[in-house]
């Protein structure tokens, strides 16, 4: 049986990065990671200013290291084909809206906490099952390289994502925001020629929406909202009668690209994603604390899932390590802690996730009512001062509403 300070399951960013702050500070941590590799787990990519600053924080300076990344640096909407708005948002326009490969990142937080003898990793594990001393969780079941271990911690946390063991098996109760639509992922070579440079957009039509993001591989990551459960229905009619229907409303020179892409089969195998927005009501149960997507799950709007699981390891490591150092460890010091982890979080949590809860809904608005609205949305953006409030609501999102640092 191996003994541990801290065992977190899942090494996705927020575990991989709350592992390395304990590692680095002298607490004996196991990080427990289902895959292998990586790359085998798809996930957010978008690096706001607001993840940025962790990764700063933990000595990861992403311009310096050996990660793939691109920078967005032109944002645009569309509504049917045509341009209604260009917000210029400074951290755009800055350079700080990066796409960065999470296989390559995570791999980077991983190398340096390799540094420290009191950090182990069990990458290819999953977590089975929790331990229980007490009616307390004290342990995790694990299994992976035929082999199950028992890994005992005095804290355990679960930092495994929308699909959470540790959630699954405490029972957590969760609020529900619930989600009219999924996400059909898929990517195409860079529209070079379409949009120059590196461009970001929205492309909005009646019932339906894409979010389009260049990417690090040369790539444009497309992503149509579609409703709930349409799926199937869609894979029915086959790929090129999709693809029509997003070309015929789409800007008239994407919408070329895209003909090309088709006839050159060089549309990626679709991936479809459950949006997903919910978030427990109390992040802590018989010891054992949530955080990340499992404690909140984030969907794709406004790139944030990655950033906000960064910020929550922070938080945590700023409340856990003053009691791991000071040897006092009561378990109603860590309930203490945990509560206020959750406080602390909860306040940015929130505000992300009802923003979040709007665009999705957008593919419920009445077609006709769109078309009415339509040239009203038009004229009010002609005037500064709109994209002024938009850019304005697109810097809060990308900053952080409240003020992470790590301190110990
Ligand atoms: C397909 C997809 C697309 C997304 N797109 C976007 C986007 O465009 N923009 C955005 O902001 N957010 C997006 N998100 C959300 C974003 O990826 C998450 O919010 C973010 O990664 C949360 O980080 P995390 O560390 O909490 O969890 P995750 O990144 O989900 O990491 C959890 C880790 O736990 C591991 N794990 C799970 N169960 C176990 C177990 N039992 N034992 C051991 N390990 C386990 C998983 O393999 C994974 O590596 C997307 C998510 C998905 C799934």
């Amino acid at each position: 049986m191996d003994v541990f300070d801290i065992a977190i399951v899942g090494g996705g960013p927020g575990g991989a990065t709350l592992a390395n702050i304990f590692a680095s500070r002298g607490v004996k941590v196991a990080l427990i990671e289902r895959q292998k590799d990586f790359s085998k787990e798809f996930r957010g990519e978008a690096l706001m200013p607001s993840g940025k600053e962790v990764l700063d924080q933990i000595g990861i300076d992403i311009d310096t290291e050996n990660i793939k990344y691109r920078t967005v640096n032109k944002f645009n909407i569309f509504y049917k084909g045509t341009l209604i708005a260009n917000p210029e948002p400074d951290f755009i326009e800055n350079g700080e809206f990066r796409w960065v490969s999470q296989p390559q990142l995570l791999e980077k937080v991983i190398e340096k906490s390799s540094d420290y003898k009191n950090f182990s990793f069990y990458r290819g594990y999953k977590g089975q099952d929790l331990i229980y001393e007490n009616n307390r969780v004290c342990g995790v079941k694990i299994s992976g390289s035929n082999e199950e271990i028992d890994v005992k911690a005095r804290v355990v946390i679960g930092f495994d994502g929308r699909s959470s063991m540790v959630r699954r098996k405490l029972n957590f109760s969760v609020k529900n925001y619930h989600q009219p639509s999924d996400v059909l992922w898929f990517k195409i070579p860079y529209p070079e020629r379409a949009f120059p440079g590196s461009h970001a957009f929205f492309s909005l039509f009646p019932n339906s929406m894409l979010v389009c993001v260049a990417v690090y591989d040369e790539k444009m990551q497309v992503g149509w909202v579609i409703p709930s459960g349409s799926y199937g229905e869609l894979k029915q009619q086959g790929k090129e009668k999709w693809i029509k229907f997003i070309k015929d409303k789409s800007p008239k020179d994407f919408s070329k690209h895209l003909q090309f892409c088709l006839d050159n089969n060089e549309i990626s195998d679709p991936f479809v994603l459950k949006m997903t927005l919910d978030r427990v009501k109390k992040w802590n149960k018989q010891g054992a604390l949530l955080l990340g997507d499992a404690a909140h799950t984030m969907n794709a709007v406004g790139g944030q899932g990655l950033n906000i699981a960064l910020r929550d390891a922070v938080v945590c490591a700023n409340y856990l390590l003053p009691l791991f150092n000071s040897k006092k460890l009561s378990n109603s010091d860590l309930d203490f802690a945990f509560d206020q982890i959750e406080k602390e979080r909860l306040i940015e949590v929130k505000q992300v996730q009802q923003i979040q809860s709007r665009p999705p809904k957008f593919i419920l608005v009445n077609k006709f009512l769109i078309d009415l609205l339509l040239p009203i949305i038009k004229f009010i953006f002609k005037f500064r001062i709109m994209n002024r409030i938009v850019d304005k609501e697109f810097v809060k999102i990308s900053k952080g509403f409240t003020k992470v640092k790590l301190e110990v």
